[in-house]
C-alpha cells in the first residue's frame, strides 16, 4: 500500500440512515480521501447530545449511519471509524482544554448564538463547550488535516486558536494546529427544491431506499416553478432536477435535457423519469453492498469496536503527552 500523507480526522453526528445530500457532501468525500490520506471518522455521539430531545435512536441511528458508510465504500480495514464516546479520553481533553479558553469568545461564537436561538428551552453547557470537545476531537488523534466547507472554516480557525493557546501556556508542542483541507461541499438541496436536504424537513432522498420509493420521491421533486403546462418552455438553470441530471447522468443526457426543456421539447415527468433511473443506477451497487452486509449484524459493531480501539491507542498516547505537559501529578 502506497505511504499516505498525512492524517485526516472528520466527525458527524450518528443521523440514521444517510441520504443523497449526507453522500454528495461528506460520504462521498470520506471515501476518496482514504486513497490519500490516513483517515479517522468519527460517530460523534456526544456532540449529538447537545441538541437531542431523546436518546432513543441513538443506537440505531448509529447503525445505519455505519452500514451507510460502510456500503458506500469506507474501507474499515486502513479507515478507523469509531464512536466518539467509546474513547473516553475525549472528555479528559475537552476539560483541560477548556482551562485555555474564555468563556465570552465561546458564547460570541455565532454557531452557539444560533444554536441558543433554536432551543431556547435548552441552553445547556455542552452547547457552549461544543468547539472545545470539537479541538479536543481533532488534537488527540493529532489529525493534521480536517475537510471542512468554507462555512464551517471559522469552527477549524477556533480549534488552531486553542492550539496555540494551550500550547503556549504549557509551553509545549503536544498539540498540533490542524489545517484545513479545503473541500467543496455541495449543498444538496431536497426535494422542495428551496431547503438543503434534510431528514427534518422530509425532503431527503435515502440511499437506501428501494429504487420504486426512490422514483416515486424523485417524481415529488419541484421543478422551475414557471413551467406550468407540458407545453410552456422551461429553464434547467434554476432547476433542481436538472442540477441532479449533471451529478448522475451523462453529457449527452445533460446536453439533451438542458437543450429540450428551453424548447418544451421534453416534460418534467419524462426528465425526472430519467433522473430516477440514472440515479437507481448509480445506487444500485451500494445498495447490493448494503444487503449483503446488514446480513451480518454484528458486523457494524465489530467495526466500531475495532475502530475505537485503535483510536484509543494514538488517545491514550496523547493524553500522557498532554498530561505531562499541563503538570498535572
Ligand atoms: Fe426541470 Fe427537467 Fe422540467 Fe426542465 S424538463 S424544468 S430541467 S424537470
Amino acid at each position: 500500500m502506497a505511504k499516505k500523507k498525512g492524517r485526516v480526522f472528520s466527525g458527524a453526528r450518528p443521523t440514521g440512515r444517510q441520504h443523497l445530500g449526507n453522500y454528495l457532501g461528506a460520504i462521498k468525500n470520506y471515501v476518496a480521501l482514504q486513497d490519500e490520506y490516513q483517515c479517522i471518522y468519527c460517530i460523534v455521539d456526544l456532540h449529538a447530545l447537545t441538541t437531542m430531545e431523546s436518546t432513543h435512536d441513538l443506537r440505531d441511528n448509529t447503525y445505519e449511519m455505519t452500514l451507510d458508510w460502510l456500503a458506500a465504500g469506507i474501507r474499515p480495514e486502513e479507515t478507523i471509524i469509531f464512536i466518539q464516546s467509546h474513547v473516553p479520553e475525549v472528555t479528559e481533553l475537552h476539560t483541560i482544554l477548556s482551562m485555555v479558553v474564555g468563556l465570552g469568545k465561546l458564547t460570541d461564537l455565532p454557531t452557539f448564538k444560533e444554536k441558543a436561538r433554536e432551543q431556547p428551552h435548552n441552553i445547556n453547557y455542552g452547547l457552549v463547550g461544543y468547539p472545545v470537545l470539537m479541538a479536543a476531537d481533532i488534537t488527540l488523534y493529532k489529525a493534521e488535516l480536517v475537510p471542512v466547507g468554507v462555512d464551517q472554516a471559522p469552527h477549524l480557525e477556533f480549534s488552531r486558536e486553542l492550539v496555540r493557546s494551550f500550547n503556549f501556556r504549557f509551553k509545549t508542542d503536544v498539540l498540533i494546529e490542524p489545517q484545513m483541507k479545503s473541500t467543496e461541499v455541495l449543498k444538496v438541496l431536497g426535494t422542495d427544491g428551496q431547503h438543503k436536504m434534510s431528514k427534518s424537513l422530509n425532503n431527503h432522498i435515502e440511499l437506501a431506499a428501494t429504487p420504486e420509493e426512490t422514483t416515486q420521491r424523485v417524481m415529488t421533486m419541484v421543478t422551475d416553478p414557471q413551467r406550468k403546462l407540458r407545453s410552456d418552455p422551461g429553464n434547467p438553470d434554476i432547476c433542481n432536477v436538472f442540477s441532479m441530471h449533471k451529478i448522475f447522468s451523462d453529457a449527452e443526457e445533460i446536453e439533451m435535457v438542458n437543450i429540450e426543456c428551453r424548447r418544451a421539447g421534453i416534460g418534467c415527468v419524462d426528465c425526472k423519469q430519467l433522473f430516477a433511473k440514472n440515479l437507481n443506477d448509480h445506487l444500485e451497487p451500494f445498495r447490493v453492498r448494503r444487503t449483503d452486509l446488514a446480513d451480518d449484524p454484528e458486523l457494524v459493531w465489530d467495526t466500531l469496536e475495532d475502530g475505537a480501539a485503535r483510536a484509543k491507542h494514538i488517545a491514550e498516547q496523547t493524553m500522557v503527552e498532554v498530561r505531562a505537559a499541563v503538570g498535572l501529578p
